[in-house]
């Protein structure tokens, strides 16, 4: 599974970051960045679950 986050749309809430930072990370512009592209099988499931909750809606999965 991949995952993408939409500069554009991230506001910088950190919620992604809270649920899953070993694959979020804040950047230094305030903004989430995404440490692990390819996400690891064990995190899928939290990975899925911060797409749902991003408030932006900017993080893709596929
Ligand atoms: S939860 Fe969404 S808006 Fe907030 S930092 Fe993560 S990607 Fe950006």
């Amino acid at each position: 599974m991949k995952v993408t986050v939409d500069d554009d749309r991230c506001r910088g809430h950190g919620v992604c970051c809270s649920l899953c930072p070993e694959v979020f990370d804040i950047g230094d512009d305030g903004y989430a960045v995404v440490e692990t592209p390819d996400v690891p099988v064990e995190f899928e499931d939290v990975v899925r679950s911060a797409a749902g909750m991003c408030p932006e809606r900017a993080i893709t999965v596929s």
